[in-house]
């Protein structure tokens, strides 16, 4: 089916699980809308993951409301390939309007008339609204630092597939996030020699007193926490659901084999230096594990759950000689390193929202994902609402409010005073058309009785 052309209520840019369930959300309330989105659905979860990937939360609680993994453990990780198909499945179940293979090329608030005119690989559309749902997680970002060196190989995390992708020798990865140290690991364990550039991070606890971390985070109100506790705007979270989960423990990753170093500052003449830091960065990230483990007592205690006791779960091992004696600057060629695996995390890209809903340092300007430009919004990105808005379960109940705002709005636009009723003239969005407003009557009435 062609787009070219098309006129619609809402357009949504981004068919991974953010369009998915904005689109859920507004067929539940009857509103026309379209889905474009330039490859496939899910494409991120298919192409632009390492291989070996499964969810960080179990299949419990890493899905939408409507659908279970039927397949899979409640208590285990999906695949990557697993979640791709659960979002092409999820599509499918309510029948979302997804046009795959069109990239939106730019979209335009037009003058004189309300909505915006959209250009796409597939022709020109039109839209009253339109919600910005291609990610948290857009473009790889590689710090400045980088150093240009043709003898080395340097990829960044969403290009990192398996240890066989990289030239024989050591690696050096940059970021201990979840995906970070989740690398690292595979590399190591795939006999390459490792060494792990560990910046801030919080690291809890895979599981406690038998019940997963995203158990924890939920029943604790962490998941709906508003904004960052102030200065934890850089700490990255280090989880892994790999090899049917367990708690990200870097003296364990050291005892490993995988040689820890602070935050990378520096190349300079075929050297890597690094910040001072490392000591440090593990004892906070222990810190906020055992804050995780303090909170989850107390709330045993407070509702007197009968759930196991785990008090090894406090003990916390010597730290090796990679963490008390670190290493500060490394020769890259001595140490045999030919790949640089950059974990550093991603920017988002709206060069194509040519709309006024950005500050002054490009962020997107938004309430909840209602931005600052009427009919343009926000969806999937992180604290969007909250701490989970970038999760897959997150997006969900942010797509319903969104949902629910162009509802209402769309009530306000269909209302008519006496005198346009009784002589059906135009409506202020300039439509001359008394259907018209019928129409949007008649669907706000169905959004309504839902
Ligand atoms: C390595 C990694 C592991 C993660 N693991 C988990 C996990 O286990 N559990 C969890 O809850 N979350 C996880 N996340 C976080 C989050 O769930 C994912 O990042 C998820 O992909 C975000 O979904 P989204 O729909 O918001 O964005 P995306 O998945 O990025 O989807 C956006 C879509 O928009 C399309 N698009 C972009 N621009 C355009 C355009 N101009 N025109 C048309 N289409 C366009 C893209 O092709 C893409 O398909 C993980 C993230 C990463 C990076």
């Amino acid at each position: 089916m062609t787009i070219e052309n098309k006129e619609i209520d809402t357009l949504i840019v981004g068919a991974g699980q953010a369009g998915v369930a904005m689109s859920e959300h507004l067929s539940h309330l009857d509103i026309p809308h379209l889905v474009l989105e330039r490859h496939r659905i899910a494409e991120r979860w298919r192409t632009e993951r390492w291989d070996s990937l499964v969810a960080n939360g179990p299949a419990w609680h890493d899905r939408f409301p409507g659908l279970e993994f039927d397949d899979v453990d409640s208590d285990g990780f999906p695949s990557k390939e697993r979640i791709a198909a659960y979002f092409e499945d999820y599509a499918r179940k309510f029948n979302a309007p997804v046009h795959t293979g069109v990239d939106v090329l730019s979209v335009e608030r037009n003058i004189g008339q309300p909505g915006f005119t959209i250009e796409t690989s597939e022709g020109v559309i039109k839209a009253n609204r339109v919600v910005a749902a291609t990610g948290p997680f857009q473009r790889p970002v590689i710090p400045p630092i980088a150093p240009e060196d043709a003898n080395l190989t340097q990829l960044h995390s969403s290009e990192y597939r398996n240890p066989e992708q990289l030239p024989e020798g050591a690696v050096l990865v940059v970021g201990a996030g979840s995906s970070g140290v989740q690398i690292a690991d595979e590399l190591q364990r795939s006999g390459r020699n490792v060494h792990l550039s560990v910046g801030p991070h919080h690291r809890p606890p895979r599981a406690y007193r038998g019940r997963d971390f995203c158990w924890w985070l939920g029943v604790l109100g962490e998941w709906d926490a508003e904004a960052m506790a102030p200065g934890t705007e850089h700490v990255t979270i280090a989880v892994s659901g790999a090899r049917g989960g367990h708690t990200v423990d870097f003296r364990h990753l050291a005892r490993q084999g995988v040689t820890l170093v602070g935050r990378t500052k520096a190349f300079d003449n075929g050297k890597v230096s690094f910040e001072t830091d490392l000591a440090e960065n593990i004892a906070r990230g222990d810190e906020n594990y055992l804050s995780l483990l303090d909170a989850a007592d107390a709330y045993i205690a407070r509702n007197g759950l009968d759930l196991p006791q785990e008090p090894e779960a406090r003990i916390i091992p010597p730290s090796p000689e990679c963490i008390t004696d670190p290493l500060l600057e490394l020769d890259m060629a001595e140490a045999g390193i030919g790949s640089i695996i950059w974990a550093t995390g991603f920017a988002v890209d709206y060069r194509w929202l040519k709309v006024n809903a950005f500050d002054e340092h490009g962020k997107p300007q938004h309430q909840r994902g209602v931005s600052s430009e009427p009919g343009i919004y926000f969806l999937g990105l992180p604290w969007l609402s909250r701490r989970g808005s970038s999760f897959i379960w997150g997006v969900w109940h942010d797509a319903r409010h969104i949902a629910d705002h162009i509802a209402t709005q769309r009530k306000y636009l269909a209302y008519q005073d006496a005198l346009q009723y009784r002589t059906g003239s135009a409506d202020h969005s300039g439509r001359n058309n008394a259907a018209y407003a019928q129409s949007q009557t008649q669907e706000v009435r169905i959004a309504r009785e839902d």
